[in-house]
Parts: structure tokens; C-alpha cells; sequence
């Protein structure tokens, strides 16, 4: 009996191709096999679910599913111009195929292969249209030298029906499409931060608006201006924003769990933005069907990127040991999502990963956009301009225009020593309220806790105030913490 072979790599066009042959062809007389070429090359969660979108297939369409052992491969060199991971894979399923039928002469392997209709050229697609990995001559080619006895063909290279494989498989055979063949959405987590808006407008120019989400979570402690500022950066990219609410602020929340946030841990964090984001993403999979991608606008941090300037860009991987504490920090990032969500997400830091590495971000915004920044970013300027403060002036002599993140109106509870001298010279008002929060909690749950610590112990914003008043601010403004910034300056 004829044998039908057909090679899947996790996508929908190997499914497709066991479908159609069905048509003809006895299912005893096919065999789906699955050569998995990405988990071991690639920790993009989107190949994640490959190898069970195969059992599905091989069970809905109930055939024999065939795991092809990639520990084995041909040990003498391939003359081939596919990549050399590829041309081994493909080699240990061809020793399989000899393996396994005594008469190749019988044995057709069909490859998947992007119909023409939905892509002009002569690729295989392993994913997804969007992707493509090798062109079917080159294919053809080595397996005329591996199995020359074996009739290879791309079955749905010429598959002329225009049909919509995604939505028959989901809707008529009512499985779920693996990750990679999801439809992606691009999602900017978005909070009035300069990076982020610049990283909002690169993924739209990219992907398009209709698959870009703009994404906010408000804490309801934003200031004003931010809000400002991300309307216009919405017009400007003609991209509406999403904004999700717990409705609660930081505040309610540190009562909620009987604990204040501080530099340390800020449960505040957690719940009016990470919960949020991870709700609202998994609702974006189960009710749309999308695969969600998310953007973050972290930079190289300034120091490093001005020490560094000659390093090339390909050496700004988001690492877990870089030198660099933003990049650190993205590599957090990017943990987090892979581990804690139900199903892994990816995480895109264009300004690390992608773009020239000597964007001004806000300087764009400001002169090419015509956007005025966050007035947290220019909050010193302003205050040595108009209120002739001293010690404003003396920061933007030093450099600092203003706070460094532009999150929770600066009332940041991770926010360490220098953030609050700042808090306290250029807004001491909102300083004051910071200091009335920190002091109803207390009094409320009769604890002796405070947002910053001094060795190792309680140190209240009222004592460091009293502290700033007695020796004098300046001697706070110019210390940097060494306090790690939270997950919402980034957005
Ligand atoms: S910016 Fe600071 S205070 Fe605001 S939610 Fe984030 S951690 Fe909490």
C-alpha cells in the first residue's frame, strides 16, 4: 500500500495538509510526524504549545502521530543551504522514515507549504503565514539527496480554494489553535512615561492600530498632567487608550491588606496594575482569541548608555547579570510574564532590543511631536523658574529636570531618600499628603511601619522631614538610592 507521510511542524498548514489528503486517501495510510525545530532553539513563549496542537490534529483527524526523535541526526555534513539546526532535524526524521517503511519507492512525504493564495512565494511556513524558514527548493533538494527514492511534495503549495484554515479549524473541528497561529495583538503598557509613548508609536507604525492596544492601568494617584499628556499621545498616534481600573487607590490598597507599601514591597503594584494587566490579558485570549505581546518603553539606563556609547546594540540582550539595573530589570520583566500568567506572554523592550540605540525619546516627543512632557519630567525647571527655589535650581544645575519616573503623581512608595527630598523641594505639598497617608495608617493599625527604613527599621516621612528642615535638604537631594524602581516606572 501506498504510504502518505506527512510532516508537521506545530502550525496549521501540516494540519491542513492531513485533512485534505483524507479526502482521497485511507487514514490507516497516513501518518502525521511531528518534528518539533523550535523548543529547543527558541524561549519565545509562542511556540510553547506546538507539540499538543499536534495531538490534537492527529486525534481529531485520527491519524497515527509520529514524534520524531531529534537526538538522532546524520553525523556526516549536510551540503545543503538550510540552516544548519533545520537540515539536522529534517535529517533524523529522514532516518526514521528509513527505519520505519521497507519500500521507500511507496512512501510520499508531504511538507506544508503556504498556498499560494495567501502568500506569493515558495516557502514553507512552520507557524504561520508570517513567518517563513526555509524555500521548498532547498527542501527538495536535500531530500533528493537523503531519501532519493522517496516522492516529495508540498501539497498545498497549489491549493487554489481561498479557505480560511484558521477559523475550520477552530469552529468546524473546534480545536484550539496553538499559540503561534494565535492573531497577535501589540499591547504599549502605558502610564504617561516619555519611553513608553515612543515605544507606543514605533509598534503602530509596525503592526498597524488595528492590531495595537494602548494600554493603561490607573491608579487614581496619576497626576493630572499625565493624563494630559497621554491623550495628545494618543491623538498623535490616532490610537485610543484602554483603560483598566481596579478602582481603588494605592492607598485603599495598603488598608485592604493591612500593609504599607514600601521600597521593598509595594502590594500596590501588584494589585492596581500587574492583577489588572494578567485579567485583562486573559480575557483578551479567552473572549478574542488573541495572543497578546506586550511593549515596554525601558531604556538602556543613562549612565550606561553615555559610559557605553561604544557598545554595539547586539550587545544589549535583556539579560538577568547585565550591568545595566534597567536592563536587569526588563530581564525581571520578561520573567514574570513567561512564568506567572497561565499560558507564558511575550514581552518586546524595543529601546533595548530593537531601536538605534541613541533615541531621545523625550526629545521627540517634545520638538518633533509638539508634546509637552509630563510636567513631572520639567516639575524642577518650572519651580526654579517661577517660585524661585533655591534648592529647584540647584537640581536642574545638577542635571535633574524633575522626577525620575512620572507614575503615582510622585508619590511613589518606592520611592527611596533622594526621590522624596526631591518629592519635597520642588512639590512639598504633595510631600505633606504623602507624610498624612503614611501617618493615618499608622495611627489606624497602631504599627510603628513607614514607606522608607533607616537600619534596617522604621524612619517616617514626618522624621525625615524634620531631619531635611534640621541639616538641610541639599544634603538628601544628591544621593542617589540604590533602591531598585518599580514595575510601573516603565510604563
Ligand atoms: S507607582 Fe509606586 S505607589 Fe504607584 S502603584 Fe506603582 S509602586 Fe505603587
Amino acid at each position: 500500500m501506498e504510504q502518505h507521510i506527512v510532516v508537521g511542524f506545530g502550525g496549521i498548514y501540516s494540519a491542513y495538509t492531513v485533512h485534505e489528503l483524507k479526502k482521497t486517501i485511507a487514514p490507516e495510510a497516513i501518518k502525521l510526524f511531528f518534528v518539533d525545530l523550535f523548543s529547543d532553539i527558541s524561549e519565545e513563549p509562542l511556540y510553547i504549545n506546538n507539540a499538543q496542537f499536534m495531538v490534537d490534529v492527529a486525534t481529531k483527524l485520527e491519524v497515527e502521530l509520529v514524534n520524531v526523535d531529534l537526538s538522532k541526526s546524520l553525523e556526516r555534513k549536510l551540503d545543503t543551504n538550510l540552516a544548519e539546526n533545520i537540515a539536522f532535524k529534517l535529517s533524523s526524521f529522514a532516518e526514521q522514515v528509513t527505519g520505519r517503511y521497507d519500500n521507500l519507492s511507496k512512501v510520499t512525504i508531504h511538507f506544508p507549504a503556504t498556498p499560494h493564495y495567501l502568500k506569493g512565494q515558495n516557502k514553507i511556513s512552520v507557524e504561520s503565514v508570517e513567518y517563513e524558514w526555509a524555500d521548498t527548493y532547498e527542501v527538495r533538494e536535500l531530500f533528493d539527496k537523503l531519501l532519493p527514492q522517496v516522492n516529495v511534495v508540498f501539497s498545498l503549495e497549489d491549493f487554489a480554494e481561498e479557505i480560511n484554515i484558521k477559523a475550520t479549524i477552530q469552529e468546524k473541528w473546534e480545536l484550539e489553535l496553538p499559540r503561534s497561529e494565535r492573531k497577535r495583538v501589540h499591547i504599549a503598557m502605558f502610564s504617561g512615561g516619555a519611553g513608553s509613548a515612543y515605544v507606543s508609536y514605533y509598534m503602530v507604525q509596525a503592526y498597524g492600530k488595528e492590531n495595537c492596544k494602548l494600554f493603561f492601568t490607573n491608579t487614581l494617584w496619576e497626576d493630572e498632567d499625565n493624563l494630559r499628556f497621554m491623550d495628545e499621545v494618543s491623538e498623535y498616534i490616532g490610537l485610543e487608550i484602554t483603560e483598566i481600573l481596579d478602582g481603588r487607590t494605592p492607598e485603599e490598597v495598603f488598608y485592604d491588606m493591612r500593609y504599607l507599601g514600601n521600597s521593598r514591597l509595594a502590594k500596590c503594584s501588584e494589585e492596581l496594575k500587574v492583577r489588572q494587566t494578567l485579567i485583562y490579558l486573559e480575557e483578551l485570549r479567552d473572549n478574542e482569541k488573541v495572543e497578546p505581546i506586550l511593549y515596554f518603553g525601558i531604556a538602556p539606563h543613562e549612565k550606561h548608555r553615555r559610559d557605553d556609547s561604544h557598545v554595539k546594540r547586539r550587545e544589549n540582550n535583556v539579560e538577568e547579570n547585565s550591568a545595566d539595573m534597567n536592563i536587569r530589570k526588563a530581564a525581571g520583566i520578561r520573567s514574570f510574564y513567561s512564568h506567572f500568567p497561565i499560558e507564558p506572554i511575550e514581552t518586546r523592550f524595543p529601546l533595548i532590543e530593537t531601536l538605534r540605540e541613541d533615541i531621545d525619546a523625550k526629545g521627540i516627543i517634545k520638538y518633533e511631536w509638539g508634546i509637552s512632557l509630563p510636567r513631572m519630567y520639567t516639575a524642577a525647571v518650572e519651580a526654579a523658574k517661577i517660585e524661585d527655589n533655591v534648592l529647584a535650581q540647584k537640581l536642574v544645575e545638577k542635571g535633574i529636570n524633575g522626577f525620575s519616573h512620572a507614575n503615582c503623581g510622585g508619590r511613589c512608595v518606592r520611592g527611596g531618600f533622594q526621590h522624596y527630598a526631591t518629592l519635597y523641594a520642588i512639590w512639598p505639598d504633595q510631600y505633606k499628603e504623602q507624610e498624612e497617608m503614611e501617618n493615618r495608617f499608622r495611627e489606624h493599625f497602631e504599627k510603628n511601619v513607614s514607606i522608607l527604613k533607616k537600619n534596617g527599621g522604621s524612619y517616617t516621612l514626618k522624621q525625615y522631614r524634620e531631619d531635611m528642615e534640621a541639616d538641610g535638604v541639599e544634603k538628601y537631594l544628591f544621593q542617589a538610592d540604590d533602591t531598585i524602581p518599580c514595575v510601573c516606572s516603565f510604563s
